[in-house]
């Protein structure tokens, strides 16, 4: 669940700005013959909550969403689109509506909520500000880049030119969200959150005569420091809050049952929608060997954010997934791991991960 994951919204124009001051609600759908699994309600209030207050929007008007992963394949992806697409925003105004898999509801509600009001800039700033709102403890996002390193076209002062259609790939939108990140760092939140409501950018030469005067330096200058900034990681969200218990030195037996209606279970279930739960564990470094007995299923482990002994190289940090009946010997770098039980059929599935010193 990287940054690198490609997010698109359709590419229809927003009409202007509405001028009643009545406030719209968000109303969420399962996807059709699927349901949202016990924990779902709660997560969806507070992240409306708090990406309303992240960007200072509220919806205008009613804004429907509909959640899962099988609406997003009807709704969101074109005739022969290879792209690996999570979510779309459609429609201008008051008939604005989502479609989005769980994992891209929040970058989609900025999108949305942003489009109630006519607000429009360039993708640079539209995506990047997006993907910097995106990530949440339930769908954290960590991504490490070195800006210099980028090509001459990600680089900001390119990206400003380009238009819905031609900003398009997952490299683009890493570098945008890193670059905001930075701005935002620089600026402040605030600052980054009013340029975004501050005006409507027809050309890239209005978006970056308004950058200028609402930071006080230009983009180039921005993506200047930027550059010279060096390689950067940018994450949003935890997935461990709840804590981490830490692994045994003679090993683990971890066993999860999901179960999209029991208590702390998230995702969806029916219409092969994905349900999920979450447990984490402190691990030392080593070697282990890690199988995930089970009929059916998948397990995905990643680090918490700025859980690991410095001393842990990015090879040993990089997230695994295993499906079931699979095993795999890997080198653990001593963090605190997050693993992500999920099934896709829809009844109480046992998983169970074996993990053996190796
Ligand atoms: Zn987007």
């Amino acid at each position: 669940m990287g940054l690198g994951a490609v997010m698109l919204g359709a590419c229809a124009e927003p009409v202007e700005r509405p001028e009643q001051d009545e406030e719209g609600e968000v109303v969420v759908e399962p996807a059709a013959g699927a349901r949202l699994c016990a924990e779902m309600e709660p997560w969806i209030e507070a992240e409306i909550e708090r990406v309303g207050r992240e960007v200072g929007l509220r919806p205008a008007f009613e804004l429907g969403v509909t959640l899962g992963a099988s609406a997003v394949a009807t709704e969101c992806v074109e005739p022969g689109d290879i792209r690996a697409v999570q979510g779309c925003t459609v429609g201008d105004g008051a008939a604005v509506a989502v479609v989005t898999t769980p994992g891209t509801f929040a970058h989609e509600l900025v999108h949305a909520l942003r489009r109630h009001q006519g607000l429009r800039t360039r993708p640079l700033f539209e995506e990047g500000f997006a993907e910097l709102r995106g990530g949440s403890d339930a769908y954290p996002r960590v991504d490490q880049l070195e800006p210099a390193a980028l090509a001459e076209v990600r680089q900001p002062e390119a990206m400003i030119e380009l238009g819905p259609s031609e900003f398009r790939d997952g490299q683009s939108y890493r570098a945008a969200a890193h670059f905001l990140a930075f701005v935002e760092q620089t600026d402040g939140p605030e600052a980054l959150a009013s340029f975004m409501r501050g005006g409507l950018d027809d050309s890239a030469a209005d978006a970056r005569r308004r950058f200028e005067l609402h930071f006080g330096a230009s983009l180039s200058e921005r993506a200047e420091a930027w550059r010279q900034q060096g390689p950067h990681e940018v994450s949003e969200g935890d997935p461990c809050t709840g804590g981490a218990e830490p692994l045994p030195a003679t090993g683990a037996r971890i066993e999860v049952t999901v179960d999209c209606d029991a208590p702390g279970t998230m995702g969806l279930a029916g219409a092969e929608e994905t349900a999920w739960r979450r447990t984490c564990v402190a691990v030392e470094a080593g070697r282990y060997v890690i199988a995930l007995e089970a009929e059916a299923g998948s397990v995905y482990a990643e680090p918490a954010a700025g859980s690991c002994d410095p001393s842990t190289s990015a090879l040993d940090r990089a997230p695994f997934g295993l499906e079931a009946g699979e095993q795999a010997a890997l080198e653990l770098g001593a963090c605190t791991w997050a693993l992500t039980f999920a099934s896709t059929r829809d009844q109480p599935e046992a998983l169970v991960l074996r993990v053996d010193p190796g």
